[in-house]
């Protein structure tokens, strides 16, 4: 993160807007903010119409940001090498090469296909959430940008407009076939809030997290590793999980209910290999609304095993954990964590442990000696508590 360990004022607005006259010679119109998550649970059900349970992160995307006459954007990042990106007007399609750039372009391009009336752009960005951590920066960036061209062009968007909008630039621009959670995390995310999400009908209730008042935090644990075949088995679980509903008879995994998973597998035996997926989802949706019982009845700490319950099925039925994370929840676990899970897609990225407040140092001290004794690269261990979502911020 190059741009917040670097001298001069902290991350903030008027950082960002500095670096904006810097790199274009003039002042933002305004800069926005929108923040990583962290998936408390609930994890790759959101491309199977369920349930997560994601809440935002202290750590922020600002979006400084100015509308331009002639319809081109030129974009910039102080967290990514190459200086301005320039896209004239009339250039805008999926499939060029724009690097990181095809982020904040896939939004303008998503709004433009949505015949909304969005103009040219000059944005500049500065983030301290980390990128490839598995705690969505990509939908920090991208909601950022998105409620900067709101503001910009007067569009009136609601939250999940523009969620919905932030997805298909993933999904359609960049190429990446993500689901509905992070976008709506970075966009409806209130603070001291989980934001319980349908993501069927996106429905979402704010769910009262005060961890802090029960003596209680939760850690992210980031492995700092991402392995390579990541992006390729996101694509076969997702696919996988769509030819179990549709040999299933249900639209989604989400229509099997917990009562019923028993039968479910029993009619799955020709297809045996997507039987853990489905045991995953149906099980893992089951679990949310388990953990939301214990916090509305004011018991967190019950949260904890149905945490670890989680992370054993998406090591064992929907194999998408590996030894990064598998050692970062086991010694979590080992130190006292009352529960802990790898949380994102999978593969690397960050894990998350439930810890009591007296137990913070001990855990911590736990996995960064583990990593260091498997000479694995040194965790970056953090407290999340729950921040505001996406807001304009100067
Ligand atoms: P995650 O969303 O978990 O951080 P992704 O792979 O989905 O991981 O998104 C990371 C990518 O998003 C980066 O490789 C980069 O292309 C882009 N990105 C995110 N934040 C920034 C930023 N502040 N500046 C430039 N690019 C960024
Ligand atoms: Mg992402």
């Amino acid at each position: 993160m190059p741009a917040h360990e670097a001298a001069g004022p902290p991350h903030g607005p008027a950082r960002t807007g500095a670096a904006f006259h810097a790199v274009y010679g003039a002042g933002p119109a305004g800069v926005w903010a929108a923040p990583g998550r962290v998936n408390l649970i609930g994890e790759h059900t959101d491309y199977n119409d369920g349930f997560v349970l994601p809440l935002a992160l202290p750590h922020t995307t600002l979006a400084a940001a100015a509308p331009r006459t002639d319809g081109a954007l030129r974009l910039h990042s102080g967290d990514a090498p190459g200086g301005v990106v320039e896209v004239p007007y009339g250039a805008l399609t999926p499939g060029r090469d724009l690097g990181w750039a095809a982020y904040p372009a896939g939004v303008v391009w998503a709004m433009r296909e949505a015949g909304l009336p969005v103009g040219g752009l000059d944005l500049h960005l500065d983030s301290t959430v980390p990128t490839g951590a598995g705690l969505s920066s990509s939908a920090a960036l991208e909601v950022a940008t998105a409620l900067a061209l709101d503001g910009l062009y007067g569009l009136g968007l609601g939250r999940q407009e523009l969620a919905r909008l932030a997805q298909r630039a993933e999904n359609a621009f960049v190429g990446v076939p993500c689901g509905i959670m992070d976008q709506t995390a970075a966009a409806r995310c209130t603070t001291g809030h989980a934001l319980l999400l349908d993501t069927r009908d996106l429905t979402a209730r704010q769910v009262p997290l005060d961890l802090t008042g029960h003596g209680l935090r939760l850690l992210v644990i980031d492995t700092r590793v991402r392995h390579a075949l990541a992006d390729g088995a996101y694509a076969e679980r997702r696919a996988g999980c769509e030819r179990a509903a549709r040999h299933l008879g249900v639209p989604a995994l989400r229509d099997i209910g917990y009562g019923q998973l028993p039968d479910a597998l029993d009619a799955l035996t020709e297809l045996s290999g997507v039987r853990p997926l489905v045991r995953h989802i149906v099980t893992e949706n089951h679990r949310v609304q388990e953990v939301i019982a214990r916090l509305d009845a004011g018991e967190p700490r019950a949260a904890g095993p149905l945490l670890t319950a989680g992370h054993a099925s998406l090591r064992d039925d929907f194999a998408v954990s590996c030894a990064e994370l598998d050692l970062a929840v086991d010694t979590a676990l080992a130190a006292g964590a009352l529960g802990a899970r790898m949380t994102g897609g999978g593969f690397g990225g960050s894990a998350v442990a439930l810890v009591e407040d007296a137990a913070e140092q001990e855990v911590t001290a736990a996995v960064r000696t583990a990593f260091a004794a498997a000479g694995h690269a040194a965790p970056r261990v953090f407290t999340a508590r729950p921040g505001p979502g996406a807001h304009r911020v100067a």
